[in-house]
């Protein structure tokens, strides 16, 4: 199988039309609580209910008056005070300045307001100082600057964090429409994994796959559904395969490399898998698998809501990822593969992976060593302004080291031969 296998590039851009074919799938839309809204995906358009601002807004405390009355640096008695929360004024009468405060609504007639730092007040009378100016405009912020009513503000597909929330909330949205997420199979496999609870015996060791998989699925947008660990063996193979083939999408760990015991790819196809790739020129995770096989109801699991809740619902194929066990390959291939393909499915319209650019700390230098594209967990450290950031590699041994993941925060992109990366070199790395 390893003949002709695609670069990182190729494989990559297979995933996306694959992912751009889902993401056209509207998925069930549900309606959820602002405060639970974050990690979801807007369903419908968000729109501006009145004005932002809705009224003209003072952006400083001060004193509203007419810039070329002002601009004359004679006193101009006060002839009133609008606070924030006020309604709006009359009206600024002619040769005079109004008081106001940050956020409150400019008379009408007032064309600038002068910062209070920038008068002399003394009798109930307000000077623009001497070495000061003022323009029309000056610390007004039109009414409907930021957007009109019934503007567009977000589009469908839009991912919810802390602005959209804000964003929300200053248009009177206490409940926003999101799409349903996606329900992510979390399948694993090995003779030798055995559950978080249970002492491991010799030549045994704990399933750190699921968990990790399940926090990842969950930071990009999908429900995880955890099934048993199946064990290197024919028959157990497809009984967990049929068991989750009413899945969205399929993760499936371990057992995709070429050694005796790995029997998912022969398995994925007695469930009439189509495979797009079985292998990627990447390091880790080579062996990684990706393809789709039949989806079909499973009236066994009591929990699946199937019936039209579910984004893909309708959908007779269900992708599916074989990551390879190594924990190190599996959070790498997810990044970089299944990731988008979830995104997509959830009705993002951004879909992944995170790349950015970084300068190589000193002492790490990289040479590409073969034709494949490295992902080495590294530390990026967020500099001063105006600098990139600064990446070094974490020492690490192999894709099986854990503790080596555990202190990164993010994987440095060896590309492949004939690179060489010195320090000081600007370089991709993949953040997460
Ligand atoms: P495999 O891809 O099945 O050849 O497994 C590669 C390595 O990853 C082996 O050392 C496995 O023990 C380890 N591994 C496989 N599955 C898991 C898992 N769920 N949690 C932790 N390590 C695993
Ligand atoms: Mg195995």
């Amino acid at each position: 199988m390893s003949t002709a296998l695609p670069s990182y590039d190729e494989a990559a851009a297979q995933v996306a039309a694959y992912a751009g074919q889902l993401g056209r799938v509207r998925p069930s839309v549900e309606r959820v609580e602002l405060g639970r809204a974050p990690g979801r995906v807007l369903a419908r358009a968000m729109c501006a209910d009145r004005d932002q601002p809705p009224f003209a807004r003072s952006s400083r405390d001060g004193f509203a008056c007419r810039a070329v009355e002002a601009s004359a640096h004679v006193p101009l008695p006060v002839a009133g005070i609008t606070r924030a929360g006020d309604a709006p004024a009359e009206g600024l009468p002619p040769g005079s300045a109004w008081e106001i405060m940050t956020g409150a609504p400019v008379p009408p007639g007032a064309d600038a307001v002068a910062m209070l730092e920038h008068v002399e007040a003394a009798n109930g009378q307000v000077k623009l100082a001497a070495k000061r100016t003022i323009a029309v405009g000056e610390n007004i912020v039109a009414q409907g600057a930021h957007a009109r009513k019934g503007d567009e503000l977000l589009p469908t597909g839009t991912a919810i964090t802390a602005a959209q929330v804000a964003l929300a909330a200053a248009c009177g949205s206490a409940a926003l429409e999101v799409f349903i997420r996606p329900r992510v199979a979390i399948l694993t496999t090995g003779d030798e994994i055995v559950p978080i609870k249970s002492l491991p015996a010799p030549g045994q060791i704990r399933n750190s796959n699921g968990p990790m998989l399940a926090a990842m699925v969950v930071a990009a947008g999908g429900e995880p559904w955890i099934l048993p660990t199946a064990t290197d063996n024919a028959r157990a193979l497809d009984t967990a395969l049929a068991q989750a083939a009413d899945a969205d999408l399929l993760l499936i760990t371990g057992g995709v490399s070429a050694g005796k015991f790995d029997l998912v790819e022969p398995a994925l196809a007695r469930a009439g898998a189509r495979f797009e790739f079985t292998g990627v020129r990447i390091q880790p995770g080579k062996p990684l698998v990706f393809g789709e096989m039949p989806r079909h109801r499973n009236p066994g699991n009591k929990t699946n809501d199937w019936a039209g809740t579910r984004p893909s619902a309708g959908a007779r194929t269900l992708p599916f990822f074989g990551l390879p066990g190594n924990p190190v390959s599996s959070a790498v291939t997810f990044l970089l593969f299944a990731a988008p393909v979830l995104a997509a499915l959830s009705g993002s319209v951004e879909t992944g992976p995170r790349f950015a650019l970084a300068r190589l700390a000193p002492k790490t230098d990289k040479h590409s060593k073969t034709d494949l594209t490295r992902f080495l967990p590294a530390r990026c450290t967020f500099g001063a302004a105006g600098e990139l950031p600064e990446v070094a590699v974490v020492p690490w041994q192999g894709s099986g080291d854990l503790a080596a993941m555990a202190n990164s925060n993010c994987f440095l992109v060896v590309p492949a031969e004939p690179q060489h990366l010195e320090p000081g070199a600007t370089a991709r790395i993949l953040l997460y």
